[in-house]
């Protein structure tokens, strides 16, 4: 009787310890929540970290490309620029917290996508890096020395919730680009598009079997004419892109005879712009 007794408040203490971590558990599970809620609510954006066409004043500007996707599972950043200091100096500028950065995915492997890289991974080496499994050996140990957890990609593959990329394409230059699925459509952001810019839009189109929103990035076509350039325009008609953003490779004639094409729905890509998702209709 009297042991009986005795371990009541042993029971009400486990009684009480269970309610509290369970009001705990519950608070934790609100306040994630409502960052998931607040992240969809302001939807997906890209901001452009680094490319050689300057759109904000008081970023910097050169050769070499960079796009931060927010807004989805994870922070990723696809391609680095060319310079750490360069690519670090425009973030600070613009608000970006290097600690922020997720995941890491290079497009190929060319210093004006790759050069910015060791400048973050010394400021936060907890990323995860994406790359085409045909990066040099050397170069991927180089990474996980860093502090960088490394993957390589051969096929399509998801990366997290709704990001994926279009896995390795091209015969010479293997590139990835970067496919993220929004509910108002496919956003396609290409490095340089070495394997070709419409041969990536119908890869990554084909993979998630979805309408294409958006293709932002390089798309390499500096050394075509207006004819050719114009096939290109009409190939991404075809293809039902419904809005686009030349920038870093593709040519002056090329944004300039896209914006001819496609009007407003042609985005003035270059450092420092962001494009929210839910404002594009
Ligand atoms: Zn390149
Ligand atoms: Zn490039």
């Amino acid at each position: 009787m009297k042991r009986r007794y005795k371990s009541i408040p042993w029971i009400e203490l486990g009684v009480r310890l269970l309610i509290v971590s369970l009001l705990l558990v519950g608070v934790c599970a609100i306040r994630e929540g409502s960052r998931v809620f607040g992240a969809s609510r302001e939807g997906p954006s890209l901001l452009i970290l680094y490319d050689n066409y300057p759109f904000r004043e008081g970023l910097r500007s050169s050769w070499g490309f960079s796009c931060l996707v927010r807004g989805m599972e994870k922070v990723v950043l696809f391609d680095t620029g060319g310079n750490g200091s360069m690519l670090r100096a425009n973030m600070e500028k613009l608000g970006v917290d290097p600690d922020s950065i997720e995941v890491v995915v290079l497009s190929h492997c060319h210093q004006d996508h790759v050069g910015g890289l060791p400048s973050l991974l010394r400021r936060n080496p907890k990323v995860t890096v994406y790359l085409p499994a045909a990066f040099p050996a050397s170069y991927k140990k180089k990474l996980r020395d860093w502090g960088a957890r490394v993957v390589d990609v051969s096929g399509p593959r998801k990366i997290c919730a709704g990001v994926y990329t279009t896995g390795e394409m091209g015969e010479w230059i293997r590139e990835q680009s970067l496919a993220v699925r929004t509910e108002k459509g496919l956003i396609v952001v290409t490095g340089c598009a070495h394997p070709g810019i419409t041969n990536i839009i119908e890869r990554a189109k084909g993979s998630a079997k979805a309408d294409v929103l958006l293709v932002l990035g390089g798309f390499h076509l500096l050394n075509l004419g207006k004819a050719d350039v114009l096939k290109v325009i009409s190939a991404f008609k075809k293809l039902g892109v419904r809005y686009a953003g030349p920038s870093h490779c593709s040519g002056d004639l090329t944004r300039r005879l896209f914006k001819e094409a496609y009007g407003r729905k042609c985005l003035n890509v270059g450092v420092g712009r962001e494009i929210r998702v839910n404002a594009l209709n």
